[in-house]
């Protein structure tokens, strides 16, 4: 793939669905091999042949969003009313993400898939973008919803979640995430590629089948633009990057480090606003996946898939609802902002949810109730 530092041979191939929405399919070739047809779509004679047509009767959507920036706070706030109709929670049998079989179309025409990527048919944001427009009163600026919403489907397997994928499988994810970032970073109008994950009905996920998004948002996200600042201002006091003091402090300091390998950390915040937050940087620091090497690449999935494992040793009820979320630097922005990945569950106890009540929703100020030590102490206990 021209652009990225994927390993091959992961191999990529690009087709169009009914209404004309993207769909790309990530195929590790080491595990295709012999397998090949050396169909139209395979790439190196490596991959699986990914030539099967959508059949379905779909009509183009036009989305029409709007980003609006809150005078008040500076915060860009996305209004997407017409996302009120999409799938919400159907039946295994109705799945969209799996695979099309016995006569069953979804949005993945191929009978099989390993990982497989498309656009999202109800996205918050799609189109190309335009200067967002000031109104004549001064404080309302607003302008059109543009970007990319993506949907990345990690397994065939409904029954499956990420945790449960092979290194392999985890690595070929990464590929998708970082061809991803590079094609989306690069389209006009795209200020920062946002990969995460939304794991487990008590987070709001509307489907079951394993899946992560990715939005490529023409501003800068909240929370992102705070990083920025603080960043800049470590800079301009102690003259070096806030995130490398950071990681440097955690692993001097320890004791909320729950997992180290040779190239990246993983810890508790000393300031975790979630009852289980861990906080994964690679020790080098990269801008964003684009930019990671290939010992990263190499070691980033086994330690991912440990962290996920023992998110779901936490409490004894099976499956941990999380969610999972890619800190990419945003455009112009490279130097300081680093790389990492924050993980968190909502849940704080075999029976109870942290709801964003009065004061988080309110007043954006956390109440966490679990000390971080203690939940770095449990993670860390969480071996197999
Ligand atoms: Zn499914």
């Amino acid at each position: 793939m021209p652009g990225t530092s994927l390993t091959q041979p992961t191999v990529r191939t690009v087709t169009t669905l009914a209404d004309g929405r993207q769909l790309i399919y990530y195929d590790s070739g080491a595990a295709c091999a012999g397998a090949c047809d050396g169909g139209a779509a395979c790439e190196g004679g490596t991959a699986a042949r990914r030539d099967a047509v959508d059949e379905r009767p779909l009509d183009p959507q036009a989305p029409g969003s709007e980003v609006r920036l809150d005078p008040a706070t500076g915060d860009w706030v996305t209004i997407a009313a017409h996302r009120q109709a999409r799938t919400y929670q159907p039946p295994p049998e109705e799945c969209p993400l799996c695979p099309s079989r016995d006569g069953r179309h979804s949005e993945i025409p191929a009978a099989d898939y390993q990982v497989a990527v498309f656009e999202n048919r109800f996205p918050s944001l799609a189109g190309p973008p335009a200067e967002p427009v000031r109104a004549a009163e001064g404080l309302w600026t607003s302008g059109p919803g543009a970007g990319r919403c993506e949907v990345v489907c990690f397994t065939a397997d409904h029954e499956a979640s990420f945790a449960d994928l092979t290194p392999e499988r985890a690595r070929l994810v990464l590929d998708a995430w970082t061809d991803r970032t590079a094609e989306l970073s690069a389209l006009p109008g795209v200020r920062q590629v946002y990969c995460f994950e939304n794991r487990g009905a008590e987070i709001g996920v509307t489907l079951a089948h394993p899946h992560g998004q990715i939005y490529a948002l023409p501003f800068t996200a909240p929370r992102t633009a705070r990083m920025a600042a603080r960043a800049a201002e470590h800079r301009a006091t102690a003259g070096r990057n806030l995130f490398d003091d950071l990681l440097a402090a955690e692993r001097a300091h320890g004791e909320r480090v729950v997992l180290a390998g040779t190239h990246w950390t993983a810890f508790v915040p000393f300031a975790a606003r979630w009852p289980y937050e861990v906080h994964l940087y690679p020790h080098r620091r990269v801008p964003d996946l684009t930019a990671l090497d290939a010992d990263q690449r190499d070691e980033f999935p086994t330690l991912y898939l440990e962290l996920l494992r023992r998110f779901d040793r936490l409490f004894g009820t099976g499956r941990t609802p999380y969610i999972s979320a890619w800190h990419q630097a945003p455009a112009g922005q490279r130097d300081e902002l680093a790389l990492h990945l924050e993980l968190f569950t909502i849940r704080r106890t075999a029976d109870k949810l942290k709801y964003l009540a009065g004061v988080e929703s309110g007043m954006d100020a956390f109440v966490n109730d679990v000390t971080p030590e203690h939940a770095a102490r449990r993670l860390r206990e969480a071996t197999a």
